[in-house]
Order: C-alpha cells, then structure tokens, then sequence
C-alpha cells in the first residue's frame, strides 16, 4: 500500500499572474504543445538528512541554482509527462498518475536520485491545478500538460549521487495534437545511431535520452520525417520505439503486437493502457521481439495492415511510412487505420469523460 500523501504546503500567490482577459486570449488561441505555462509551479526539496521537506506552491518563475549544482555536470534529472483534461461538467481529471508516479521511482532509481513517495507524486499535481485550475483549457482534445521533474541541486562536482535534489511541477495549457484532423506520419529508421544500450538508461525517462535522440531527429527531419524509430541497442535487429513514443503493428488476422519491454524501452502509460484496451476487444496481444524485417515484409506484404505510435501527447498516431537509407515501405496518403482510430477513440473517450472508466483509470484533482 502506498503511504497517504502528508508532505505541508506553503502557498504563495503569484503578484505577476495574468488577468481573466489575457488567460482566456491565450486560451483562445494556438496553443500548440509546451509554449506557454501556467502562473504557479510546485517546487519540493530533498536532502539526505532532511528527506522530503520544503513543499511549496509559488509563482512560476526562474529557479536559482548553483552553477556547481550536479544536474548541470552530470545531467543527474528526470522527469514525467501526464495530462489533466476537463470533462463537459467541468471537473478537472488526471488518467493513472500512480501509473506515471511509479515510472518517476522507477527513473529516480535508475539515476540514483531520491524516490517521491507516489501519493505525493499525484498531490503535487493537485496542488498546482488548486490554484491553476482555469489555465485547463476545455476546446475538443485539449489538456493541461504536467512536466514534473526532479535534478540534483546539490553544488558538489565530485562524481557521485548528489545528497541534495530538487522536485517541481510546472504545467503547460496544450492543444489538440491533430488539430486539423488525424494525419498519419513518416517515420526515420535510425541506422547509425542509438537511443539507449545495455544496461543503460533506456527505461528510465532521464533527459539524456532525449539529448541522445536530438542528432538522429535532425536527420529525420532533414528526410522529410516527423519523428525517429530506434532498433535494439545490441543486435540492431529490433525495433524498440520512436524518441518519444511507443510502436504497435497491427496484423490483419487479429492480432496486435508490441516490442517487449527490453530494458531499453521507456514502458508507456498510453501503450500499458492500450494493451487492456486491446484486449478488451478480443484482439490477440503479442508484447516481442519484433524485427525490422517483419515490419518491413509483413508492411509490403499487406499481413500487417496498420502501424501506429503513442504517447501521452498525441495519443495514438498513425504511421504512413517508414524510410530508411534506400528504402520506403507504407503509404503515407492512405487513411489512418480503422484498429487504430478506434483505440485512439476509445482511449480519448475514456479521458475525456465520454465513455465508462471501466478500469479505475481516472484520478479527479
Ligand atoms: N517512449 C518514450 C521514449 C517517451 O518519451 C514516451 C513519452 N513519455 C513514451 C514512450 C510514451 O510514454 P507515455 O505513454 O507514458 O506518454
């Protein structure tokens, strides 16, 4: 059982918080993803003597840290991404944090930080819509984005776990992903580079992943594709996931499959739910390895008749095509598959208050 969330907040309102006026203009407009943030931020300090202490709600704004503070030298960090969603009454949800709380753990772990006990994970983003709760924007598919994360502030340049860490919560009004309509995308099989290795840091959600993934984003961007497929670190055989989303192929007999967890994978909440949701609906749920070959072969050959990628930004997103050096397979004018629009529909519908929450996902904040 997880311990209740007992840590005191101090709440401090922002003097610099926008007017009614401007919140509900930049509401109205293009919010894209990851642009503009809400008044107020969490912030939870660490240390070793101390624990967890120092809770705070304050105004959203530049933090002070020591330019020895290891997170700048060692990139010692971590971090979540999760959603809020306003239903049509009103009411303000989030979808499994103790999903997402535990995955932080999980990272924290990995990067020898300290662990937020989760119940105090999903208070935290409590209290920040407390007092940002109108910056949820309520337009068809829009969300308030969570960034929590968690670095070590401690100002020690010896290489080792810093004994001090810092926790925040800022938050981010986000718009629909597919605002014009759901459009399949082009994916960039990356040969020459890696996103993870063995016995790395591949399932921990650290930013140096991300850092790792930037060079092989360019050059799918510089071949015309949105975002980057990774293979297996070891044998380049396998398909892992795209820089910031899982992979599933979706078979004409039936069946859905997915790369088994690797150890190199960061383990998605919105793949994790698509399995249930998958097998809810009788399909067959494969979690393998899955090579290249396959998806290339079962692609060309028709067996595989849908491949998509998720996340908690954009949820579910088609896949038109793959290329790689000298190749093509998929067809990115073909409309997005029927498997996929009714998982992505299924899964939004749950978020969102339209359908039952048959399996307990939803936490009101
Ligand atoms: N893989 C990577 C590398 C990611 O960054 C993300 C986004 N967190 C995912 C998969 C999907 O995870 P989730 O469904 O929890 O957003």
């Amino acid at each position: 059982m997880n311990a209740p969330a007992s840590l005191a907040y101090q709440v401090a309102l922002s003097d610099h918080a926008r007017s009614a006026e401007q919140r509900a203009a930049l509401l109205a407009g293009e919010l894209g993803f990851g642009k503009y943030f809400t008044d107020h931020m969490v912030a939870i300090q660490w240390d070793k003597a101390k624990g967890w202490h120092d809770a705070q709600v304050r105004a959203y704004g530049p933090l002070a840290l020591d330019p020895a503070a290891a997170v700048l030298h060692y990139g010692q960090e971590i971090f979540e991404g999760i959603k809020a969603y306003r239903h049509a009454d009103g009411s303000i949800w989030t979808f499994r944090p103790e999903a997402n709380g535990a995955r932080l753990q999980r990272s924290a772990e990995r990067l020898a930080l300290p662990k937020l006990p989760v119940a105090e994970f999903t208070e935290s983003l409590r209290q920040l819509v407390a007092v940002d709760h109108e910056w949820v924007p309520s337009a068809p598919e829009s969300s308030l984005y969570f960034r929590p994360f968690m670095i070590a502030s401690e100002a020690f340049l010896g290489v080792r776990a810093a004994q001090a860490a810092s926790y925040y919560v800022i938050a981010s009004p986000a718009g629909a992903y597919f605002a014009k309509g759901v459009a399949p995308v082009s994916i960039w099989l990356s040969e020459d580079y890696a996103r993870a290795a063995k016995g790395g840091t591949g399932a921990a959600k650290c930013g140096g992943n991300y850092a790792a993934s930037l060079l092989p984003q360019q050059e799918a961007y510089a071949q015309g594709c949105s975002q980057v497929l990774f293979l297996d670190p070891v044998e380049g055989r396998y398909i892992e996931e795209l820089g910031g989303m899982n992979v599933f192929l979706v078979y004409r007999d039936g069946r859905i499959v997915t790369p088994e967890l690797s150890g190199s994978i960061l383990e998605g909440i919105t793949r994790s739910s698509i399995l249930q949701l998958a097998r809810d609906r009788g399909l067959k749920v494969e979690e393998r390895k899955v090579s290249i070959d396959e998806w290339k072969n079962g692609v060309a050959s028709g067996e595989i008749s849908e491949v998509f990628a998720c996340g908690t930004a954009a949820v579910v997103t088609p896949i038109g095509e793959l290329k790689g050096k000298g190749f093509v397979v998929g067809d990115i004018d073909a409309p997005a598959g029927e498997v996929t629009m009714a998982i992505r529909q299924e899964l939004t519908d749950i978020q969102y208050g339209r359908a039952p929450d048959r399996h307990g996902w939803l936490v009101r904040l």
